[in-house]
């Protein structure tokens, strides 16, 4: 694991940051963060859950043969991007040898190369790939955020820990949304995770609440237009549930919305 104040591209803690132990403190050290930097860095610290903590820990340890070599981040993955986007992009969790190991958010893994490609053909990544923490590449009015930012077993984290790690969420869109035009949704889990979240931060949210699909397109009153979208993952990807022609359609319908909004 990676400690805070290493000098890693991705760290903005440090050997000061206020540490959440548990549920209660994520609201309190999540409510009180003055600005998007301080919300980046306190979560990138947190230890609330203690499933999720000892996995993460865990991977970095063990780590994957082919990355053997490196140095796993080993702690929560933060939003990452324009502290003002117009898009905003929103994801499941970190990958255990993805995020987990780079400590950016979709960075090394099969998932962030569909996704990059995807950002740079719309005009919204610098570079098509987004391969380690401080290899150049650089959002374009566009931020990436996620549900729960510890990688999870099996992909899964379970309905209380998506909801222990909800204030970072909320912290984090009360910070971005006065800019954001449109929150492209990857898959049914960011979509469950991300309304309540947008509801307490204030936004006016439909109830019941609608129900997330490919293509399904949802205008907030004062709010941002979400764009359902299947995950990036490899399930839809190799399985040609999601090509690259429908991923370019969200984002393309995103940049216009970016556009006029
Ligand atoms: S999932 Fe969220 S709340 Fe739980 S330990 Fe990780 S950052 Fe903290």
């Amino acid at each position: 694991m990676i400690p805070p104040g290493s000098g890693h591209p991705g760290d903005l803690a440090g050997p000061t940051t206020p540490v959440a132990a548990d549920a209660d403190e994520v609201v309190r050290l999540a409510g009180s963060a003055l600005d998007l930097p301080s919300v980046d860095a306190r979560s990138t610290v947190c230890r609330a859950c203690p499933r999720l903590v000892a996995w993460r820990e865990e991977v970095a340890q063990v780590k994957r043969a082919s990355f053997a070599g490196e140095r796993y981040w080993g702690r929560p993955v933060s939003g990452w991007g324009a502290a003002q986007p117009r898009i905003l992009v929103m994801g499941l969790a970190p990958a255990a040898h993805g995020g987990n190991r780079t400590g950016r958010i979709f960075t090394g893994d099969r998932s962030g190369d569909w996704l990059f490609a995807a950002l740079h053909r719309a005009g919204l990544a610098r570079q098509p790939a987004s391969t380690y923490a401080g290899d150049g590449q650089e959002l374009i009015g566009t931020r990436l955020t996620l549900g729960v930012r510890c990688a999870p077993p099996d992909n899964r984290p379970t309905p209380l820990e998506r909801r222990a790690c909800s204030p970072w969420l909320v912290a984090e869109l009360r910070h971005v949304l006065p800019t954001t035009a449109a929150i492209v949704v990857l898959g049914g889990f960011g979509w469950s995770a991300l309304l309540p979240a947008l509801a307490q931060a204030g936004v006016a949210v439909p109830s019941p609440l609608p129900r997330f699909g490919h293509g399904v397109e949802v205008a907030l009153a004062g709010g941002p237009v979400l764009l359902g979208c299947y995950h990036v993952s490899q399930q839809n990807t190799f399985t040609g549930r999601l090509t690259e022609a429908m991923l370019d359609q969200v984002f393309d319908r995103a940049v216009a919305l970016a556009r006029t909004a």
